[in-house]
């Protein structure tokens, strides 16, 4: 099993055989679920005492289970946030497996930490943050939140202001994980309503801060801002936001996992203005930065802050924590952990940063041209001037059982993948545009299913 023998030779050439296969594919087919009863019947058992061989193994991977998967990086993938890897970054996540490196701490993985650390502060330079600002990368958006907010009450505890159960403020359009984080560190949510353009302010803080017992406000340590909020694109009105935290001395943490991108272009870029002053950033370079699954960094403006909270102490690792700040696994809730930013950087190296703000260009005027395109159909209402690349809107006099039969009908017939969602109470359409080969036609093939005249409701 160890040797690279004849038989592990054939089976390195068919495995990037595949790979390469795959990758060649413009565009890849879309795919779809299979239910758990029809993948168990499709061979019973695959793991046998006796192994049934790399190439049957394979051949089930490649004709079956992979096709009962939606593709992720298909330019009609259009629901939650879509992955749009670039092909030196597919290609490069193929040798960071090979490569096995080991990125805990900087003794096992100096020379990738060290340029991991040089795509992570890149990011933090997007954002404007501190010269010293860094962090690491976790594996998703969720992950990389969770984090944040630790440091926030491990920083606010070592002040000596946090000595109760902690609590958050936080908007109610945060995504799902800010609660799901606050639900793992048992911690209380102060949720805050946002103003008429769905943003959270400084001044909605202030009235619901003030409206808290002494006690509420004493336990308070950090306050979480979205910068482009999964369901609308919305980015956060994040100067005042920062304000009210500076002068409540409350950490602010930023979720720019779908959002972060936007820091790249000149017309988006004023949204984000006041996210240089952010204690902890979360971007994911698996959503619309262009790298494979997964791989989300989590930035400190004080990484020092954060060390404190995650440095795991054993008597094995004391040696290896004598580099304590160099160490990955002191940022995050993660031991030993995969190079996860290696393809990200390696595609960032190869083609340059013009490349990336040129693509999150592109699929900003892809976006407004089909806002324009929902504007122009009258059985279509668009809900709001997109922020970033989402778009939300109704298809008039539809209900849900009518969202949901058509974009079952749309996934049968591979025309798209997306994905209903609820705004100010109402079942709307939601896209989200982050794939610089979804083109303009297809999204209009996919408006135009949504036409009276061609609609198929079975009611
Ligand atoms: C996607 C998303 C997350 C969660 O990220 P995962 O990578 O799926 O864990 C968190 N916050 C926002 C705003 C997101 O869009």
């Amino acid at each position: 099993m160890h040797k690279f023998d004849r038989d592990a030779l054939e089976m390195a050439r068919a495995v990037i055989e595949f790979s390469y296969d795959r990758l060649a594919l413009e565009p890849p087919s879309l795919g779809g679920p299979r239910s758990p009863l029809e993948l168990s019947e499709l061979y019973g058992a695959n793991i046998t005492e006796d192994g049934i061989g790399w190439q049957e193994a394979l051949h089930r991977f490649l004709e079956d289970y992979s096709r009962a998967t939606i593709t992720s990086d298909s330019p009609r993938y259009l629901a939650h946030v879509p992955v749009a890897p670039t092909k030196a970054s597919s290609l490069f996540d193929l040798v960071v497996s090979a490569s096995n490196i080991c990125g805990a701490n900087w003794t096992n993985g100096a020379g990738a930490i060290f340029i991991e650390n040089e795509a992570l502060a890149w990011l933090a330079s997007l954002a404007g943050m501190p010269a010293g600002a860094g962090g690491t990368f976790v594996s998703g958006g969720s992950a990389g939140n969770l984090a944040g907010l630790v440091a926030a009450r491990e920083e606010a505890r070592r002040r000596g202001s946090l000595s109760d159960r902690g609590a958050i403020l936080v908007s109610a359009e945060a995504h799902s994980s800010v609660r799901l984080a606050a639900k793992v560190m048992d911690i209380d949510i102060f949720e805050v309503a946002v103003d008429s353009r769905d943003k959270l302010s400084g001044a909605a803080l202030r009235e619901t801060f003030s409206t808290l017992t002494q006690q509420d406000r004493q336990r308070t340590f950090a306050v979480v801002a979205t910068a482009g909020a999964t369901n609308t694109g919305i980015v956060d009105d994040l100067v005042s936001v920062v304000d009210f935290c500076q002068f409540e001395a409350l950490w602010l943490h930023v979720d720019a996992a779908y959002g972060g991108a936007g820091l790249l272009c000149e017309k988006s870029r004023p949204l984000f203005n006041g996210i240089e002053r952010a204690n902890s950033l979360v971007v994911d370079p698996h959503k619309w930065l262009f790298a494979p699954l997964d791989c989300a960094a989590i930035i400190y403006a004080d990484p020092t802050a954060a060390s404190g909270a995650f440095a795991q102490e054993a008597s094995y690792l004391d040696d290896v924590n004598r580099l304590r700040e160099l160490n990955p696994s002191s940022y995050a809730f993660h031991l030993s952990r995969r190079v996860r930013g290696l393809p990200f950087w390696f595609s960032l190296a190869t083609h340059g940063t013009a490349a990336y703000r040129k693509a999150v260009a592109m699929t900003l005027e892809v976006t407004a041209r089909a806002a324009d395109e929902i504007r122009s159909r009258p059985y279509l209402g668009l809900a709001m001037e997109p922020n970033l690349s989402v778009l939300v809107f109704r298809r008039v006099d539809w209900s849900e059982s009518d969202y949901i039969a058509w974009t079952r009908k749309l996934l049968v017939e591979q025309v798209g993948f997306v994905q209903p969602t609820t705004y100010r109470g109402e079942r709307m359409m939601r896209l989200c545009i982050i794939n610089p080969t979804t083109t303009i036609e297809m999204l209009c093939s996919i408006f135009d299913s949504m036409a009276p005249v061609s609609s198929s409701s079975g009611s």
